[in-house]
């Protein structure tokens, strides 16, 4: 039987969606997949958008949880079951293996074999295989695999030994009862030991796949034992028919540009901004707007890519964030229910003193969004790698056509970089080569795959300036305004294009159940106070605590993927970061012997400031 477990309904996908560990008040639990999902009271959750690029028929969400006692069984919540199922007695060190008929909703496991009530706690080590399947280890077969001898598997009389004289897994072991053979855990992690049982805990066992992967023992709290595969998109107003239509006259001038052919057949994004640049300064009135729109508006999925199949076509997500790159990047305000934006006035109302002034040439726009709705969808999971080819859909049974997601609402900010600053900045032969090298690692990378939706066609220089970024951004309105590090997340968009590249970061608030709008966030993009908050920022970008070792190391983080940035100056909570944590580079950012930083000149310039301030004099 299912257990129902109260966990807050926006955790429902991340972190506690189907498939991951749930632990509470010393019990551990998976979140089993939506087949057993009470579906009759189970909300829709409407995102059109992403249910088009998902290819599902919609979404929905587990009911919020307002019930006091965690698991009545009448009462809503997320459906678990107990894993592992494997407990023991932390008094009498008895093993028993909790089946489905021990399972009493509201109570938690108790020895049977005490006097007085002791609580069974769950087994430290799972397994787990590449395919996503998770089970119990067998501990029966652990304790009898040094032995010679005709015990009975049916017996399971085993316990779970502590040997206080020796530390480490060579201080635990588990033994039979019936015959005294043991083994301790010194090889359990060992690789390659076992084959895997092809079972999901949620699973009976007649429905376990024929799996041909090794499992692998794993301590159950371990990194690599979930992987959350999510997509997620914003509400953004639905392009009307004419809005994303070029000019026809317009268009006509550009079809009838020698130029245009090449620029359509043009893999390469230097050589597109090239000639897109050659075409607008060709056709007078043609802006590069108009060239990108009309390059998508041709390629669009009709004619030209069919006779033109690209092997590398852009993914969903990317297809996402070029729709809400353009809703974003906006000179005017949209009042939709959904999405409320406007652009403002970014800096000081007198003249700027020369950080900013620098400070401004870099950040183009400011758009602040007073209003936003993501809906968050789980797609599957993955364990040991996050490798979506490998990953497990939501329902083992495969029927259902719709997955489970929340709806968040919340206020941002979305920050535009100048476009020349940037390109500029990524021609410089230092840069390049700096990030030729993450480049390499991210192709030779696992996690190639998870990250190809934020990185597009080829990793632009951008992409990790924007993140790091992004993730100061987030670390620095956190110290100023309040905000908790996990309630602020970010979209990074860096893609590259035909028409023009991307070049913005939106952080938002995503509380989650309800109305998550906290009020300030907003504010802060609003006033000149963006201005301080972003000098602030660099001035602390520019030093990390485990300096000079941060900002020295070379390759690092997880598969090699961040370079400059560790947990005391850029990482956040994995709820915050799209991207797990990688491709972060401070040094792209506030420079290093051999690279200019993209804000140094900001940096040195308030620099100066100071140390004139200190001097006496007018930093104006
Ligand atoms: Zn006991
Ligand atoms: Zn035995
Ligand atoms: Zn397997
Ligand atoms: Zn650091
Ligand atoms: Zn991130």
């Amino acid at each position: 039987m299912t257990r129902k477990l109260r966990v807050r309904q926006a955790q429902t996908i991340v972190p506690f969606g189907v498939g991951a560990i749930v632990e509470t008040q010393g019990e551990a639990f998976v979140a089993a997949d939506i087949s057993h999902w009470p579906v009759s009271s189970c909300p829709w959750v409407d995102s059109p958008r992403l249910a088009a690029g998902l290819g599902v028929t919609g979404f929905k969400a587990l009911p919020s949880a307002k019930n006091d006692f965690f698991d009545s069984p009448d009462g809503v919540g997320a459906p678990c079951v107990r894993f592992p199922a494997w407990l023991f007695c932390g008094a009498c060190r008895r093993m028993r293996r909790w089946g489905v008929a021990d399972e009493q909703p509201g109570t938690a496991p108790l020895c049977p074999a005490c006097p007085t009530p002791q609580a069974l706690g769950p087994m430290r080590f799972v397994q787990i295989c590449e395919s996503g399947h998770m089970d119990d280890v067998d501990w029966w077969w652990w304790a009898h695999s040094r032995a010679t001898t005709d015990c009975q598997r049916s017996t399971q009389r085993l316990s779970f030994l502590v040997d206080h004289s020796s530390i480490g897994l060579e201080a635990l072991s588990v033994m039979c009862r019936a015959c005294d053979s043991s083994r301790d855990l010194l090889q359990l992690l060992d690789r390659g030991r076992t084959r895997c049982t092809g079972h999901h805990p949620w699973q009976g066992r007649h429905e376990a796949a024929h799996c041909t992967e090794h499992a692998r023992v794993v301590q159950r709290n371990a990194g690599n034992v979930y992987y959350a595969m999510t997509l997620s998109a914003l509400d953004i107003p639905a392009p009307t028919a004419e809005a994303g239509a070029v000019d026809p006259q317009i268009a006509s001038r550009i079809r009838s540009d020698d130029l245009w052919p090449g620029l359509c057949r043009a893999d390469d994004p230097h050589r597109a901004a090239m000639l897109t640049t050659m075409i607008c300064e060709g056709q007078p009135g043609v802006s590069p707007e108009d060239v990108a729109a009309l390059l998508r508006q041709e390629n669009g999925g009709t004619e030209t890519e069919r006779t033109h199949p690209r092997k590398d076509r852009p993914s969903t997500a990317a297809d996402m964030s070029w729709e809400e790159w353009a809703a974003l990047n906006t000179s005017t305000a949209v009042n939709d229910k959904h999405f409320t934006v406007r652009p403002v006035r970014f800096g000081p109302e007198g003249p700027p003193t020369e950080s900013e002034r620098l400070l401004r040439g870099r950040i183009e726009r400011v758009v602040v969004a007073d209003r936003l709705r993501e809906v968050r969808a789980l797609r599957g999971f993955c364990r040991v790698q996050p490798s979506p080819r490998r990953m497990v859909g939501v329902d083992t049974t495969g029927r259902r056509s719709w997955l489970p997601a929340v709806e968040v609402f919340g206020e941002g900010v979305f920050l535009a970089f100048s476009e020349d600053a940037l390109s500029r900045w990524e021609e410089q032969p230092s840069v390049r080569e700096r990030v030729r090298g993450l480049e390499s690692d991210l192709n030779a990378a696992f996690q190639m795959d998870r990250l190809s939706g934020m990185v597009g066609d080829a990793l632009l220089p951008r992409l990790p300036l924007l993140h790091t970024f992004a993730h100061l951004l987030i670390r620095q309105l956190s110290f100023e305004s309040g905000y908790g590090t996990a309630s602020l997340r970010e979209r990074v968009y860096a893609r590259p294009g035909e028409g023009g590249h991307q070049a913005g970061v939106l952080i938002y608030t995503a509380a989650g159940d309800a109305d998550g709008t906290l009020g300030g966030l907003a504010h802060q993009g609003a006033s000149a106070r963006l201005t301080e908050i972003l000098l602030r920022l660099l001035e602390a970008g520019a030093w990390c605590s485990a300096d000079p070792l941060c900002a020295e190391h070379g390759a690092r983080g997880f598969a090699n993927l961040n370079r400059a940035a560790c947990h005391a100056c850029a990482l956040l909570p994995e709820t915050s970061c799209e991207a797990g944590n990688a491709l972060l580079d401070r040094v792209l950012l506030v420079g290093a012997p051999g690279i200019t930083g993209f804000f140094q000149p900001v940096i040195d310039a308030a620099r100066r400031q100071a140390a004139g301030i200190a001097r006496g004099e007018d930093p104006v």
